[in-house]
């Protein structure tokens, strides 16, 4: 049986950023993938002169890591920033309102920016306003209140802190509980903002990008910049104010994100392509992996092979069979990582078909809205240029997550159907679509509901037990191509260094 240094479980972008980082380092790997391509959830198509991303589009700026590996590979010239206006609407009373320039998911940080805020009613807007002055979590610790003791294993950790979960809805008995208390997204912005607010703004924006339920998503975990503020600060909209000035600058010139003319998917087909040959094996997924080090590894053609590290770097549900086979405790935890499933369907119209002028970047539809079935669209040829041929527009719209967890059972012309009956009494669009594209992703979307941090910390004290093993990817820590950068980028500088220190 062969024996390897490292095996990279997954060719998505958490998986080939830790092949990269060995890479650099010397330190000899395999990476096994089980489709015939790599980038995973990232993939761009170019189809009769359009350019489509089929899952992520951009890469956001205020996490570095994506666009420092864009830097080191030589692409930092090709980044593109979204075309302006960069507004984004919400769906009320089936009409799109603008969220205010300047404004942080629709929070206002100015008195203007309030008065102006037409997607909130005026008691709406009064209550938002009040944040200012409602009164601080008993839960949130004061500034300089020492910090809880990080428990999780070297090398692997969050950065974040153990928490007690509290599940939608109910409150942990007694008082120092509240000490690491875990809140949903929902619950957190009532207690802040409001009811309208949450109805409006953190479910279909905060939830939305997660296509989560915002009553069971984490704050802590997926926006600890609004809790942390909160404990610093006693209001969200005064930390937020103090930043504006900085954000203003840097954000109204090129906005938060950024692509590549030719696609998001130019970052993993340049990384793999920096990544020797031989060490990528496409079309052979990892079948069955037992207790090491050294690791045994079964592929599903047969192939059997011991690793000394393995990296796995695979969907939650993916793992949890495998590292089941390490620590049956380690893959119940996996498995319990939920997500949720969505479509997504590309529509192109000639200009002259459609009667909204799409000056933004697309919409949101708050689950509150009933006549609609779609969750958000993105309006793709006016947020990035070049997408389109001049005389046409390219809209995607998303269908599913949470709030129609059975989206995916409907058949292809159904799922199209609804998405473009959805755009067309929106945006006025009359005619035949030029292009219809449609993408599946079956459990694509990690879940980070409340109690996932307290969750990860029970991996990592598991991982401790099992030298060598690593567990990164979206499901686990950050959602995001960033944090899945970070992450694999650690993972594969420790394994490189554990494995310089045994030879
Ligand atoms: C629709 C959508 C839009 C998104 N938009 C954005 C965005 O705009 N910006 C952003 O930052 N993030 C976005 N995200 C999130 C981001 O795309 C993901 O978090 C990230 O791409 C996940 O990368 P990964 O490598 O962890 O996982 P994946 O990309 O899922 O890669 C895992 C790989 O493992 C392989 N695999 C599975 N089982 C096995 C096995 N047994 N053996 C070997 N290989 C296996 C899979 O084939 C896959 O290639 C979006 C996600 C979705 C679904």
């Amino acid at each position: 049986m062969s024996r390897v240094a490292v095996a990279v479980l997954g060719g998505g972008i958490s998986g080939l950023s830790a092949a990269y980082e060995l890479h650099r380092r010397g330190t000899p790997f395999v990476l096994l993938e089980k489709s015939h391509r790599l980038g995973g959830m990232i993939r761009t198509e170019q189809v009769d002169g359009f350019t489509v991303d089929a899952g992520p589009d951009s890469l956001v700026t205020q996490k570095p890591a994506a666009i420092a590996l864009c830097e080191e590979l030589g692409l930092g010239d090709r980044l593109i920033p979204t075309r302006a206006p960069r507004t984004a609407y919400v769906v009320r009373g089936g009409r799109l309102h603008p969220l205010p320039p300047g404004s942080v998911f629709g929070i206002p940080t100015g008195l203007g920016q309030l008065a102006a805020h037409r997607l909130l009613s005026w008691r709406g807007r009064l209550r938002l306003g009040l944040e200012t002055t409602a009164p601080r979590d008993r839960g949130a610790r004061e500034p300089g209140d020492r910090e809880p003791e990080d428990r999780e294993p070297g090398g692997q950790g969050l950065g974040g802190r153990e928490l007690k979960s509290q599940e939608p809805g109910g409150r942990e008995p007694g008082g120092r509980d509240a000490e690491h208390r875990d809140e949903s997204i929902g619950a957190f912005f009532r207690r802040r903002f409001g009811p309208e607010a949450t109805d409006y703004l953190a479910e279909p924006l905060l939830a939305g990008i997660h296509s989560g339920d915002v009553e069971r998503l984490s704050i802590q975990a997926l926006f600890p910049q609004f809790v942390e503020a909160e404990r610093v600060h006693g209001s969200v909209i005064r930390a937020f104010r103090r930043t504006a000035a900085a954000r203003a600058g840097a954000a109204a010139r090129h906005g938060p994100f950024r692509s590549f003319a030719d696609g998001l998917e130019t970052l993993p087909r340049t990384l793999a392509a920096c990544l020797p040959e031989h060490a990528l094996r496409r079309g052979n997924g990892v079948a069955a992996l037992t207790a090491g080090p050294p690791y045994a590894l079964e592929t599903a053609d047969g192939t059997r092979f011991t690793a000394d590290q393995v990296i796995c770097a695979l969907p939650a549900h993916a793992a949890a069979p495998l590292v089941a086979g390490v620590d049956e405790t380690l893959g119940r935890l996996c498995e319990a990582c939920t997500d949720t499933s969505i479509a997504i369907v590309v529509l192109a119209f000639p200009r002259s078909a459609v009667a909204h002028p799409l000056r933004g970047s697309g919409f949101v539809v708050p689950r509150v809205e009933p006549a609609l079935s779609i969750t958000a669209a993105t309006w793709i040829s006016s947020k990035w240029p070049g997408r389109a041929p001049d005389d046409h527009v390219l809209l995607r719209g998303f269908l599913g997550g949470a709030r129609r967890p059975d989206a995916l059972a409907l058949s292809d012309g159904a799922l199209v159907d609804i998405v473009r009956g959805d755009l067309t009494r929106l945006l006025g669009i009359r005619g035949e679509p030029a292009l219809v594209r449609l993408y599946r992703w079956p459990r694509a979307n990690p879940q980070h509901n409340v109690g996932h941090l307290a969750r990860v910390a029970e991996i990592d004290r598991r991982l401790a037990r099992a030298p060598g093993l690593h567990i990164i990817g979206a499901a686990f820590r950050g959602v995001g191509i960033a944090d899945c950068v970070a992450a694999g980028r650690a993972a594969g500088r420790t394994a490189a260094e554990v494995a310089r220190s045994a030879a």
